[in-house]
């Protein structure tokens, strides 16, 4: 509890998580962690090693958050971590800090005890908030074959979400003066076409995670003059994907309805943006605006295994659905890691001034990562022997 106060005191907006990390870092060392490290990106470390004889299993947060807004918004100071109600308070309470310390210190209990059989690691990584650029740096040192992802779940299971692929749809015509229409190309007229064809556009499915979703979200134009007609604007579409439904799938439909768009003299281009993006460390990166989307079966090994474990912690039959939002866990799944997610906290209240976390749950949520820590990987063995699936 003091731990996840600390963190809430602590800011680190992406980019700025550099106290944030050596408090995490610090916590890891005094409790007996082995391996504690920070690497190049910023990302931290922690490793409890196993006996040999089991695969390893990497529990994951990350340690950013999003931005506050008007601190007067707030019933309770952002920053604060007061407790009101059995409930902790503040930015990042259940995005991600309490789920970060749920697992920090629930795996810890592991620490002076008998070694699980499989390596167990603890990560929490940067910049997951503005497309991963910690977990996509992660993949390059760690692979272990399951994830546990601490994003918020109510303690509930998660296997799966949908990914998220951004787009700038780039329309060009020619300016004129607003006062002489005919003598431009008038991109807003592409754009009108555009947006009737987007609400109408035909979207993939998935019997698990629902249909894909498109919008348009930001606009911009060549001009800053309300008098000129702008010769090119930009529009960014989020497109939400389901498996098996590519990013270049869901360009080439934006590019479809684009060109049937166009008028006499405007051309179009659906592009995908990349971003750069500095850790606090300094060391720099380029990124797509691109996080895949990944599904575990009902029935995977993994699932079947964690409900198991957690039945005695969460009760009978734990529930296990999907999250809304994208997560980290889309880029450790394509590497080929089986994640399963489990977090203290309410989802609904992730990225508002309402943010808190009930302390009970984080109570349950150490017991519930302590478990898992403790059996995943040998009950993922078993799981996949009785199904007869060689995983
Ligand atoms: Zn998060």
């Amino acid at each position: 509890m003091q731990f996840l106060q600390r963190l809430i005191r602590t800011p680190g907006l992406p980019g700025q998580e550099g106290e944030t990390a050596e408090l995490v870092a610090a916590e890891m060392t005094m409790l007996g962690y082995a391996d504690v490290g920070i690497d190049a990106v910023g990302n931290v470390l922690g490793q409890i090693r196993g006996r040999g004889g089991a695969p390893a299993v990497m529990f994951n947060t990350h340690l950013d958050h999003v931005d506050v807004g008007d601190h007067s918004r707030w019933p309770h100071p952002p920053y604060g971590a007061e407790i009101h109600r059995d409930c902790v308070w503040g930015r990042g309470a259940v995005d991600i800090k309490g789920p970060l310390a749920a697992q920090v210190h629930g795996v810890a209990r592991l620490i002076d005890d008998t070694p699980p059989p499989g390596d167990v690691w603890v990560t929490a990584v940067v910049q997951e908030e503005i497309g991963g650029v910690g977990a996509r740096h992660l993949l390059e040192s760690l692979d272990t074959p399951i994830a546990v992802i601490g994003e918020p779940s109510s303690n509930t299971l998660r296997r799966g979400h949908r990914g998220r692929s951004e787009f700038t749809i780039h329309i060009r015509g020619r300016s004129a003066h607003a006062s002489v229409p005919d003598e431009g190309v008038d991109p807003y007229r592409v754009l009108a076409g555009f947006l009737r064809r987007l609400a109408d556009l035909d979207m993939a499915s998935d019997p698990d995670l629902g249909t894909s979703t498109v919008v348009p979200t930001l606009i911009r134009t060549d001009q800053t003059s309300a008098n000129v007609i702008p010769g090119e604007i930009w529009l960014t579409c989020d497109w939400r994907r389901v498996p098996g439904e590519s990013a270049g799938a869901a360009r080439q439909k934006l590019q479809a309805i684009l060109d049937a768009s166009l008028i006499e003299g405007a051309t179009g281009t659906v592009e995908v943006p990349s971003f750069r993006r500095t850790a606090y460390t300094g060391v720099a990166v380029q990124i797509e605006a691109s996080n895949p989307p990944y599904i575990l079966a009902a029935d995977d090994p993994v699932v079947v295994a964690a409900c198991r474990i957690l039945e005695p912690v969460i009760g009978p039959s734990p529930s296990v659905g999907v999250w809304q939002f994208a997560t980290d866990g889309g880029h450790f799944a394509e590497a080929g890691m089986a994640c399963i997610g489990f977090g203290p906290g309410d989802e609904l209240l992730a990225h508002t001034v309402n943010e808190h976390i009930a302390i009970e749950q984080l109570e349950t949520a150490l017991q519930a990562n302590e478990m898992l820590a403790r059996e995943l990987a040998a009950a993922t063995a078993t799981a996949a022997g009785e199904s007869g699936s060689s995983g």
